[in-house]
């Protein structure tokens, strides 16, 4: 393997504004972001988000409404 093609390695500091940290692999050494996957809505609504799907379905398939 030729030095120079790769960039180098981290294991690096991803800290969030919500104040999580955690590790993962980057070619820098620290990260900082504004949303993770803590706070961000996609992850912290999934839960409800998936029920509220689940009941418009139920709707739907009783009143025979499609969705597409
Ligand atoms: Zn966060």
């Amino acid at each position: 393997m030729r030095e120079g093609i790769h960039p180098e390695y981290f294991q690096a500091k991803v800290v969030c504004n919500c104040g999580n940290e955690f590790v993962t692999g980057s070619t820098k050494e620290e990260i900082h972001v504004e949303i993770c996957s803590k706070c961000h809505p996609f992850y912290t609504g999934q839960q409800k988000a998936s029920s509220t799907r689940g009941r418009i379905d139920k709707f739907n398939r009783k009143y025979g409404v499609q969705n597409d």
